[in-house]
């Protein structure tokens, strides 16, 4: 049988976490690492390997509950914004292979955020990479 993952071990409570929100089909607790003050993971309960892996209606339930912690976030915590996001696959940067959505609030400072994307279109056939992605989509 495969290794449970420290997500699922949050979950079946053989691992302690500092909880926010609980229902039958998510949880949401802080990151360990806090990469700003607030910095929170939404996970769903059942194991899916990320975003991308997750059936529709689990993925809408935890967004659904990333927004509602990032709205806390700027109503009550002070924060003047939120990046939300999910890594999909190590390529991505994701290290922990069950779906998560991360909520990080941002003050003034940057803490310990760096996100940077730069311009890296010149030579591209963006019409073709378009027209790829529109066909693949119907
Ligand atoms: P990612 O790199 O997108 O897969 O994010 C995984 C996140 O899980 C990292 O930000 C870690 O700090 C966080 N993490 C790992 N172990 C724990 C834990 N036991 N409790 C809370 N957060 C954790």
């Amino acid at each position: 049988m495969k290794e449970k993952d420290v997500f699922c071990k949050i979950i079946d409570g053989e691992i302690p976490c500092y909880k926010l929100y609980e229902d039958d089909d998510v949880l949401a607790f802080l990151d360990i690492s806090q990469v700003t003050k607030g910095h929170a993971l939404v996970v769903s309960k059942q194991h899916f390997d990320n975003f991308l892996a997750t059936p529709q209606d689990i993925m809408h339930k935890v967004m659904d509950v990333a927004q509602r912690i990032g709205q806390v976030e700027i109503k009550l915590m002070g924060a003047e914004g939120v990046n939300i996001l999910t890594n999909c696959y190590p390529a991505a940067g994701q290290s922990v292979m069950h779906f998560h959505v991360h909520v990080i609030p941002r003050y003034n400072d940057k803490g310990g955020f760096v996100l940077e994307m730069h311009d890296n279109s010149e030579g591209l056939n963006l019409p073709a990479i378009a027209q790829e992605i529109e066909k693949s989509l119907k």
